[in-house]
């Protein structure tokens, strides 16, 4: 069974084709560098580069696929959620492929693939507990099969993704700045400065605003008094409240839904201190089958989306 997947809901514009779950190709197009200066992703810009960056990344998929289009099964795209003139350009893409090829196409969910992003090197025994972090989601989902998924807790607010950006962008880091931040938090000291760990308590929510805030509050009393701030440790002590939260629910949904698998998915999951923390939990709980996605299947891609689609069609 081969399958086209075009995922496009943010900034990454990207096509995958899959033979029966094999990767045959997986090239992605990243705005980074256009979005660096706003400190952002700006919505219409990405869209435009959409329709830029489409036209190379269809040819460089297929001619790297080796396969002859008309081999494809079905194409599918990610329908929700992200930006809307992003997504529509994703859609008006596979539709246009699926009308030529005259194959069938389906829309499928971006959170639902990003899980699935985790499944490709790896056999999902069910039920699986993913940890969804990405830059906008935060939530604790229990999949039981590739169609049915059980979102059991999720943020109340921002995502931990946008917070460590936010904050980072505030201390004057690269845009985005999660990644930047876990590169220096690995050489610092966590107890310098006093962050709180958000939404401490019983629920399986989560709440990231509370964090950004004293973060950046913190930022702002100590430029006002001249103070420098030692960025290595505050990336440490921030890293420490962001993933403490994290740890502290998984812990409990483990101990609550007794998984047969345990791993994490979204752009976050590719943070140190958060594939520390799964791959420890998974020995405490004897959880056999722990992993984390590969770097390459944590952000953005559309191989993701295809594997969702193999393993759903399966
Ligand atoms: P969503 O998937 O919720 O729609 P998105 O697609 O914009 O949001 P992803 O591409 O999944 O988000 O992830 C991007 C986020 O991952 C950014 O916020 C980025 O800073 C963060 N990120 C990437 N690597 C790391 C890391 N090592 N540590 C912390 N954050 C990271
Ligand atoms: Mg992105
Ligand atoms: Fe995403």
């Amino acid at each position: 069974m081969k399958i086209l997947a075009i995922e496009s809901s943010c900034d990454e514009f990207s096509l995958s084709i899959i033979d029966n779950g094999k990767i045959l190709t997986n090239v992605i197009s990243s705005q980074i560098d256009q979005h660096k200066e706003f400190g952002g992703v700006v919505p219409e810009l990405a869209a435009r580069l959409h329709l830029q960056n489409m036209y190379w990344v269809i040819k460089q998929a297929i001619a790297e696929s080796q396969i002859n289009t008309d081999e494809i099964d079905y194409i599918v795209y990610t329908a929700k959620p992200g930006l809307i003139g992003s997504l529509i350009v994703g859609k008006v893409v596979a539709e246009t492929i699926a009308l030529y090829l005259d194959k069938p196409i389906i829309g499928l969910d971006h959170i639902e693939g990003h899980i699935f992003g985790a499944a490709i090197d790896h056999e999902f025994i069910y039920p699986v507990l993913a940890m969804v972090v990405s830059g906008g989601h935060t939530q604790i989902e229990i999949v039981h099969s590739p169609s049915q998924f059980e979102i059991v807790g999720a943020t109340n607010d921002d995502a931990i993704g946008e917070c460590y950006d936010k904050v980072a962008r505030v201390l004057g880091l690269d845009y985005p700045g999660g990644p930047i931040i876990d590169k220096l938090a690995q050489q610092g000291n966590s107890q310098t400065y006093q962050l709180p760990v958000p939404k401490d308590d019983i629920s399986y929510d989560f709440s990231y605003s509370g964090l950004k805030t004293a973060a950046i509050n913190l930022i702002h009393n100590l430029n006002q008094k001249s103070e420098p701030i030692i960025l290595v440790d505050f990336a440490a002590s921030f890293q420490l409240a962001a993933v403490t939260a994290i740890e502290h629910k998984l812990e409990r949904a483990i101990q609550n839904y007794n998984p047969k698998t345990l791993t994490a998915a979204g752009g976050v999951s590719a943070n140190s201190q958060i594939q520390k923390v799964i791959l420890e939990l998974g020995q405490k709980y004897n959880i056999n089958n722990t992993f984390v996605p590969k770097s390459e299947y944590c952000t953005d891609n559309a191989a993701m989306m295809a594997k969702l689609a193999y393993e759903k069609f399966k």
